[in-house]
């Protein structure tokens, strides 16, 4: 083990090669439906935590050259990971008096608001230039986006938009992760309708599971994050993806408890007889929530050691009763995350979401590259 592993609790491996492998998987599903759509990247939140430089780098190898994050200071920071021809798209837009900010570090603004269209058109007019934005639509999903009323607006009186080069309209699928619930149709059909208006403009519209709702979805640019990082783009349907994270945590101590001892910040385990209890160096302080407390397991060497009481700040605790002694000591590894146990595994096991469990894991864990096919 190296040095550098042993000054960390855990270690988070990525896989830049699964990651790479998911994102041609994707391209091909693009490629299938004919339209000739282009397959971004979403990296948001440092890459749902698995490294935006990189991810994004490895990416590039691909043949990516669209990425989308969400603020401005993840653009400007990707920027200098970039080279020139890869497009960096922000889509919360530029908070006002941003903008130049935008167009020194060359990142192209998602605007959703007429003030944000407004702020971008000034600038345009001040450099005397032709300012590329893409315009993002609301189609029912209600969170950031024009409405049907502000896109009339821009429709009626073009010299709103003057100045501004709209590489896409752009909108966000609120159910596309089950196939047949009825908003994705709608929202498509809303989508088409309001593009109407604006027939010179492209398309973006599918995340990652939108690009498994089939070609109508897919438009000119598909924007997946949470497929390249494994989690499963279909609910309930088999998952084609590969794992490209795996997560392990140090032993610190362990002990032997008496039938009757509790465990952790407030005793919610108790123990029914003589158990072995082993405290591993991960809390929620790492993003290993509160929500694993007595939920779910982790693995020696394949075998399943439940978890043992509140998750604590730095620490959590896993009975290893069940676990070879030579394989769970003081200083050996607990898998918490493998190929076989997934992130979506464990959500399911503590009731959230895969993309909150990847995104949440903190600064702490040592993230150990590797590149390999
Ligand atoms: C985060 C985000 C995505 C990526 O969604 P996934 O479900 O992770 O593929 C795409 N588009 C927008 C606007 C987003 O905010």
């Amino acid at each position: 083990m190296s040095n550098n592993l042993l000054q960390h609790g855990a270690v988070l491996r990525v896989d830049l090669a699964a990651v790479r492998a998911n994102y041609r998987l994707l391209k091909g599903m693009l490629k299938e439906g004919g339209g000739g759509t282009e397959c971004a990247a979403v990296v948001k939140a440092d890459a749902y935590g698995l490294g935006a430089a990189q991810v994004a780098s490895a990416l590039l190898k691909e043949g990516c050259r669209h990425y989308f994050v969400a603020h401005l200071d993840e653009g400007v920071r990707l920027r200098s990971v970039l080279p020139g021809s890869a497009q960096i798209y922000v889509l919360h837009g530029p908070p006002p008096g941003t903008e130049s900010m935008f167009h020194v570090h060359r990142l192209v603004p998602v605007l959703s608001t007429m003030e944000q269209i407004a702020g971008w058109r000034r600038l345009a007019r001040q450099l005397n230039a032709a300012l590329p934005a893409v315009i993002q639509f609301d189609t029912g999903k209600s969170g950031l986006g024009l409405s049907s009323a502000d896109l009339a607006c821009l429709h009626q009186e073009s010299h709103l938009v003057c100045g501004i080069d709209v590489r896409y309209a752009m909108s966000q699928l609120a159910c596309a992760d089950d196939p047949e619930h009825p908003a994705n149709q709608a929202q498509l059909d809303e989508f088409q309708r309001l593009r109407a208006m604006f027939p010179k403009w492209k398309a973006s519209l599918a995340n990652s599971s939108g690009i498994f709702l089939g070609a109508r979805f897919h438009g000119d640019l598909a924007r997946p994050g949470a497929a390249l990082y494994g989690l499963a783009p279909v609910h309930g349907a088999a998952n084609p993806l590969r794992q490209p994270v795996q997560l392990k945590a140090r032993i610190i101590q362990v002990r032997q408890l008496a039938a009757g001892a509790g465990v952790g910040n407030g005793l919610t385990y108790k123990a029914t007889g003589p158990r072995r209890i082993a405290t591993l160096s991960i809390g929620y302080a790492d993003g290993w929530g509160r929500g694993m407390g007595n939920r779910g397991v982790v693995w020696f060497d394949g075998v399943p050691a439940p978890m043992a009481g509140m998750v604590s700040m730095d620490t959590c605790s896993v009975d290893v009763t069940g676990i070879a002694e030579d394989k769970s000591g003081p200083g050996q590894f607990a898998d918490l995350v493998t190929a076989h146990y997934t992130i979506d595994d464990i959500a399911r096991a503590t009731g959230t979401v895969g993309d909150e469990i990847l995104t949440g894991l903190g600064p702490r864990i040592y993230r150990d590259y590797v590149d390999e096919n």
